[in-house]
């Protein structure tokens, strides 16, 4: 086999045979990485002097985020302070990045209530799933991303934190209206 070539191992599924595929490398002269400067280049210089560019001054200009961004996290409370979240235990369950730390208390009445309640926004992959699963409305991901930080240690979001958030929350997705119009 010339040197160029490499060979690549398929599993066929019908019988499950390993075959040999050769896969062909490009020959020197086939390949240059001047002519793809070049060609960067001038899609670069293109779209220089194209009149119907778009630049945004952020961050004086602000992007129009759709009503279902799905962004920082945020707790919903009560008229009197208190999280709404009754600490089900339903979005640690269900969340698949593994994210939201949950430590549930129950007060004299027995009412259950978050003692510890934190997501990781590094860790987060903004599916939604813990605001669609919640029973009381009470954890929501929400229309905002300018939460750039210098540690990792400040993307963990405590219950204070979630509750002093004021942005919007985000719409769920409506099948009768799947693109928010
Ligand atoms: S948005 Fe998804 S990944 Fe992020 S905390 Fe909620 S359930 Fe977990
Ligand atoms: S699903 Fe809602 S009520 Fe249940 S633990 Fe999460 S935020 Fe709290």
């Amino acid at each position: 086999m010339p040197a160029n070539n490499y060979r690549v191992r398929v599993a066929e599924a019908s019988d499950m045979a390993a075959t040999v595929k050769v896969m062909r490398r490009p020959e020197p002269g086939e390949t240059s990485y001047i002519r793809a400067t070049l060609k960067g280049m001038a899609l670069t210089f293109k779209h220089l002097v194209n009149p119907d560019k778009v630049t945004r001054q952020y961050p004086e200009e602000q992007p129009d985020l759709s009503p279902r961004w799905r962004g920082t996290h945020r707790m919903e409370v009560h008229a009197d302070g208190r999280p709404k979240c009754v600490a089900c235990g339903l979005c640690p369950t269900v969340c698949p990045a593994n994210c939201i730390r949950l430590v549930g208390g129950e007060d004299d009445q027995g009412n259950r209530y978050p003692i510890v309640y934190e997501i990781d926004e590094f860790r987060c992959i903004f599916c939604g799933m813990c605001q669609e699963v919640c029973p009381v409305e009470a954890i929501h991901v929400g229309v905002h991303f300018e939460n750039a930080e210098y540690t990792r240690e400040r993307f963990v979001y405590d219950l204070d934190r979630l509750m002093e958030q004021d942005h919007p929350s985000t719409l769920l997705w409506d099948p009768s209206d799947p693109r928010s119009e």
